[in-house]
């Protein structure tokens, strides 16, 4: 039963369940045979008797009989005078006797094992003063045996009607499974093939299965995605560390080589340096960014004085000096907001070395933070390089660099800080949003909800 398909197991159990009813509606007309009988057997026999009273009719002053069943539907009529003399009419052969004439009552009389209703009424003529007794008389046996000949019928038509039953759920239950049929097979084709792009689509099946496929599409999309990002991070990875690593070797080389003089020897060192500082950094955001993503960074939020934190990020990033740049804060005091204080450093000093790194010589770059009714804002402006339009979505992807920002700073630009600033926005809850335009500067905003 354990390994047994489900459309056959359904099957089964239809076709079970079909044949146990049919045999239980058998099973309860038998038992309740004897009792449809003598209730059918006794209105028929009164059914009987009252039509033929009506007919009743006198013609040439003789009582005419012609509209009156004698015998009809197991019914035997008798007709009686007032005073009891029959005038019309016979008894089954079984009678020896006739059992007493009593209005509207109906008598049971038992002869030879057969019971029989016997049903009376004093009917008035049309048109006369006599009154006639009408009789009826039916015996219940022979209607209990007409009704258990149908049984029997039944009996027989039984093992068809099941038989027609199973064909019947199978063909049903098979239908119903087409859809699953269609999602092993997309199921399978992906674990074959390798697929992801492949997808259920079932848009003609029921509303659980149209559910149960969506959320199957929906998940392969993910996955697709993730895959997707997993191969494309680890091709930036390798061509990340290509150019250092080629630096190095060749640097190596030209050590080594007989004729490199002492100071040649000396430079190939700091070059060699410089490139092995820069891996390690790299390798050292990759790491901070992954434990991010992943979650594995578990972020524990506290109630953090934002307004003091910024100002004393702010005062450490203003002893650079770096391109004369003059560095300034409006920041509205005591703004709390529910944060972790390591990954709010690390966003407010990405954002501002940024604005270092792109900002222009002598230029200005302002951090501004502040509380709305409904938000508390943190931004950072700078007067520098700007962003075209066509990069303005790009730049929180992991390693997208807007050309020519290699050149701005080649030793600390790698592409990842904007990444990280937009998942430390998203553990806090936050959105991030950037406006820029080339050549004049750009706006970078932090928005945490209340
Ligand atoms: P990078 O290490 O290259 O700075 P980021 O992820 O921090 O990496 O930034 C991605 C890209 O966005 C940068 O290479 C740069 O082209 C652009 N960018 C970021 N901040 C600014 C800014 N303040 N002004 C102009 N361009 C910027």
């Amino acid at each position: 039963m354990k390994n047994m398909s489900a459309k056959l197991k359904l099957t089964l159990l239809t076709s079970s369940l079909l044949t146990l009813m049919a045999v239980l509606i058998v099973a309860l007309l038998f038992l309740s045979s004897d009792i449809i009988a003598q209730s059918s057997s006794r209105s028929q026999v009164m059914k009987v008797v009252e039509n033929n009273a009506d007919e009743l009719e006198y013609e040439d002053r003789r009582l005419d009989t012609d509209d009156i069943d004698f015998f009809k539907n197991g019914v035997y009529t008798l007709l009686y005078t007032q005073t009891g003399t029959l005038l019309h009419g016979d008894f089954p052969e079984e009678f020896s006797e006739q059992p007493p004439l009593m209005n509207n009552t109906v008598t049971e009389v038992t002869i030879n094992e057969t019971l029989y209703y016997i049903y009376d009424i004093l009917a008035p003529v049309e048109d006369h003063s006599d009154l006639i007794w009408v009789r009826g008389l039916i015996a219940v046996d022979e209607a209990v045996a007409a009704y258990n000949t149908i049984l029997t019928l039944a009996l027989y038509l039984l093992p068809l009607l099941i038989l027609f039953g199973t064909i019947g759920s199978y063909f049903i239950v098979k239908f119903t499974f087409r859809p699953i049929d269609k999602m092993i097979k997309t199921a399978e084709d992906i674990s074959l093939s390798k697929d992801l792009s492949l997808r259920m689509n079932l848009e003609s099946s029921s509303a659980e299965l149209r559910k149960l496929a969506t959320a199957f599409d929906n998940m392969l999309n993910r996955l697709e995605g993730a895959f997707e990002s997993e191969k494309q991070f680890s091709q930036n990875v390798s061509h990340e560390l290509r150019t250092p690593i080629a630096v190095i070797l060749a640097q190596c080389e030209y050590a080594l080589g007989k004729n490199a003089s002492e100071a040649d020897r000396l430079e190939a060192l700091e070059i060699t340096n410089k490139q092995a500082l820069k891996m390690s950094r790299l390798s050292s955001e990759l790491l901070k960014l992954m434990r991010l993503e992943r979650g594995i960074e578990q972020a524990e939020l506290s109630a953090l004085n934002l307004s003091e934190l910024a100002e004393i990020v702010c005062e450490e990033q203003s002893l650079l000096k770096d391109k004369n740049i003059s560095l300034t804060w409006h920041i509205e005091d005591n703004i709390c907001v529910h944060a972790n204080r390591n990954m709010m450093i690390r966003l407010i000093t990405n954002l501002l070395s940024n604005a270092y790194r792109y900002g222009k010589d002598d230029g200005t770059v302002t951090l501004r933070l502040s509380q709305g009714d409904e938000r508390t804002e943190l931004s950072v402006q700078d007067d520098g390089i700007g962003i075209a339009d066509e990069h303005l979505d790009k730049i929180w992807q992991r390693f997208y660099q807007v050309d020519g920002a290699r050149s701005a700073d080649e030793g600390g630009s790698m592409g990842l800080g904007l990444s990280m600033v937009w998942h430390i926005a998203k553990v806090h809850g936050a959105s991030v949003e950037v406006q820029s335009v080339l050549g004049e500067g750009s706006t970078f905003k932090i928005i945490f909800p209340f």
